[in-house]
């Protein structure tokens, strides 16, 4: 029998550039969401705190060096079929041949940066505020994805134009919060709360060094909000030591899947328990 740990589907709700500042902004629909599930403002992104490095890290399971995401995002080139570190992405879908899956993000790089070309990946990219409805319409017209990847980037606008930790930007936090909030409405809709494991999280944080910018090894700018909820997930885990990399051996191991020998991700202690099987 397959592990008994299995969800369906995990969705990965990512916040560009809100580091640990998610807990200073009113953020009630991922507080709900977030209900009974397990929390940490203390995760700790890679350096350097940029987006091409973190979000590559989380979707690759290993360090910058090893990935190289943000070099191909320079370069402009394609993330190699052939790599030694593939994403999630490829992972599931050579696990699960028929996996269907989704990246919606804001900033468009990750697509071809960071995910290969992949036929069972669907990708779409769109500002926050067109991505959310079609996400929303994602989630209700596919019942049967298995990982579903979003990335809203006005957090990260608002944190270089306004300042990290500044009003704006912390408005912008709670703005992320609300399309959150529809989203979760969307997968509630679609029957899925019970049967998906959430993960809500960023990618880096910033003001450190610079108010307006991130990348260093400050601990504003590496010090991220990482959660999740779902069928198995314990509470009270250990989150100490956790990692933006460790994302990924999550994810793996909610859908039942063994995570690569070779991996700098980290599934937490206690974290997953299997449950009741009939
Ligand atoms: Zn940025």
């Amino acid at each position: 029998m397959a592990s008994s740990m299995a969800v369906k589907r995990v969705i990965i709700l990512g916040i560009d550039g809100a580091g640990a500042f998610v807990s200073e902004a009113d953020t009630p629909y991922i507080d709900v969401l977030l209900l009974g599930g397990a929390k940490t403002n203390h995760a700790q992104t890679v350096f350097p705190s940029n987006s091409g490095e973190c979000w590559g890290s989380l979707l690759h399971g290993v360090t910058p060096e090893r990935h190289e995401s943000h070099l191909n995002i320079k370069m402009e080139q394609n993330y190699p079929i052939a790599s030694d570190a593939p994403s999630l992405f490829q992972i599931i879908s050579e696990a699960k041949p028929n996996s269907q899956m989704a990246s919606f993000v804001s900033w468009k790089p990750i697509q071809t940066g960071i995910i290969e070309e992949n036929e069972s990946v669907y990708k779409y990219a769109a500002p926050d505020e067109e991505l959310v409805p079609a996400i929303v319409a994602y989630i209700r017209n596919n019942p049967d994805f298995e990982l579903l990847f979003v990335q809203l980037d006005d957090v990260d606008a608002a944190g270089h134009q306004h300042g990290y930790g500044s009003e704006e930007y912390l408005k912008a936090i709670s703005r992320a919060d609300k399309q959150i909030g529809e989203i979760s409405k969307a997968i509630l809709n679609a029957g899925m709360l019970e049967d998906s494991l959430i993960i809500v999280t960023t990618d880096h944080g910033g003001g450190g060094l610079d108010a307006f910018n991130h990348g260093s090894d400050h601990p504003k700018d590496m010090t991220i909000f990482w959660g999740c909820r779902g069928s198995g997930v314990q509470s009270e885990a250990d989150l100490v030591g956790l990692t933006i990399m460790d994302t990924a051996a999550v994810v793996l191991s909610a859908l039942g899947l063994p995570v690569p020998g070779n991996w700098d991700a980290k599934l937490p202690n206690g974290l997953l328990v299997k449950t009741g099987q009939r």
